[in-house]
This record gives structure tokens, sequence and C-alpha cells, in this order.
């Protein structure tokens, strides 16, 4: 198939996102006008198609998560075949993970395509989300995980109700990273808009917060730690506010 371009960025809510990848791929690999009953359409819904690898990170992608997916790419296809890559959560592609997919992407083998998946367009590495047609997907319900949770380490809340947040909050460890994520573009933001009116104590404030969220964005969050993680990144915050005030 000759119309199909080699990468997409779907931009959709997570809990749309899997349904959203498989009725694109019936829509190209079911010869039945997207029957949902035919093998093809079957083995899409399990992820088992011979035409699809689909990648899930555990945590961050590492370069070793996509071992497979060059492996695959190494041999050529038969003629007139299509083969697709869904890269769920692309956000946390790391950059290195990013580079290693950057030529492959832009001209990939024939028959190849990239299908990068994530609920998060400004937490795309800039060299991958140029490099495909952007598709959004909206609904209502979106930036639900921000809503939830960034406001307690935006904000100044105090140690009682952040306490009772804690205790009561079931996030994951992959949600932690997209939770970094987005700290680290919303307190960029605001080191931007410092920098812009010569505000030098919240100027000071934000490097040194960045400078800790990046680090933390170096390892991988141990399974169960998660909130000891925030326990944490919030004592940090508050130590570093009470440093430059
Ligand atoms: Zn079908």
């Amino acid at each position: 198939m000759t119309n199909i371009h080699p990468a997409y960025l779907f931009i959709t809510p997570e809990t749309q996102a899997e349904q959203t990848v498989i009725t694109y791929l019936q829509s190209i690999l079911c010869e039945k006008n997207s029957c949902n009953e035919c093998m093809s359409c079957k083995q899409l819904y399990t992820k088992q198609h011979p035409s699809l690898m689909w990648l899930k990170p555990e945590n961050r992608y590492t370069l070793d998560d996509l071992d497979e997916l060059f492996k695959k790419i190494s041999f050529t296809l038969e003629e007139s075949a299509d083969f697709f890559f869904v890269i769920e959560q692309a956000h946390l592609l790391s950059a290195a993970c990013a580079n290693a997919l950057l030529k492959i992407v832009e001209e990939p083998p024939r028959g190849y395509h990239f299908i990068f998946l994530s609920h998060h367009l400004q937490a795309i590495v800039p060299t991958i989300r140029s490099r495909c047609i952007i598709k959004t997907i909206t609904t209502a319900q979106t930036n639900t995980l921000e809503n939830i949770h960034a406001k307690n380490f935006i904000q100044k809340t105090d140690p009682q109700t952040f306490l009772t947040y804690l205790s009561k909050t079931t996030i994951t460890e992959s949600e932690i990273v997209i939770l970094i994520d987005f700290l680290i573009t919303h307190y960029t933001q605001q080191l931007l808009q410092k920098t812009a009116t010569g505000d030098r104590k919240a100027y000071n404030f934000l490097q040194d917060l960045l400078k800790f969220l990046h680090q933390t964005t170096q390892h991988q969050i141990m399974p169960g730690s998660g909130k000891i993680f925030l326990k944490e990144l919030y004592l940090h915050k508050n130590n570093l506010e009470r440093l430059h005030d």
C-alpha cells in the first residue's frame, strides 16, 4: 500500500489509544470492511496480527525494549506487504531511544510504518514529533492525570493535605513518569517567564527544581516505591522554596 505515511503520531486519551489504533489498522488490514469477525480483525484485537508489532514500555523505554523492532526491520518485506510498529506511550521514549529510531522513522525500509501513541503531544521528543503526521483524537475527559496529581506539586500544598492525597492516590509508576514530564514542561515555561521579568529569586528556585526533576528522569522508579518517590519530591520542593525565600 503506497498511500500510508511512514510515521503517524496519534494523540488520544489513554483509555482510547488502543481502540483508535486497532480501528485504524482494521481499515487497512481487514479485507471485509472492518468486519470485526475475520481472522485479521481478531488478530488485531489480540495484538497477534502477523503484520503488527506492538510495543509497550515497562516504565521508560530503554534501548533493549527496541531490540525486537530493529531485528524485525532488518528483514525485507514481501512485495506489497505492510508491517506496522505501534509504540504506545511514546512520551516515554528517552532521547537515546528517539535518536536510535530517527533514521528508520524518517525513511523506513519499504512497507514498514510507525504509529506513535500518546496523550501528551508536548512531551514527545521534538525530533520524533516533526517526522510524524499528527492526528489528534479528543474527548471531554483529557488531561485527567495532570488535573488530579500535578496540582499537589504546583500549588503550595500544606503537608497534611499532601499526606491525605498520598494515602489515597492509586497513581502507578508509569503515571508518575508522565507526571514528571508534565511538571518539567510546566516549570520550564515558568522559568522562561521569570527570565523575561528578571525575577532573580524565582528564577534560581525554578532552576534548582528543574535540575532535580531532570535528575529523577535518569533513574527508573522501582515498582512499589512510587509513593516514597512522590513524598521525596514534595519535601525537596518545599526545601527549595524555603532556601530561596
Ligand atoms: Zn475483518
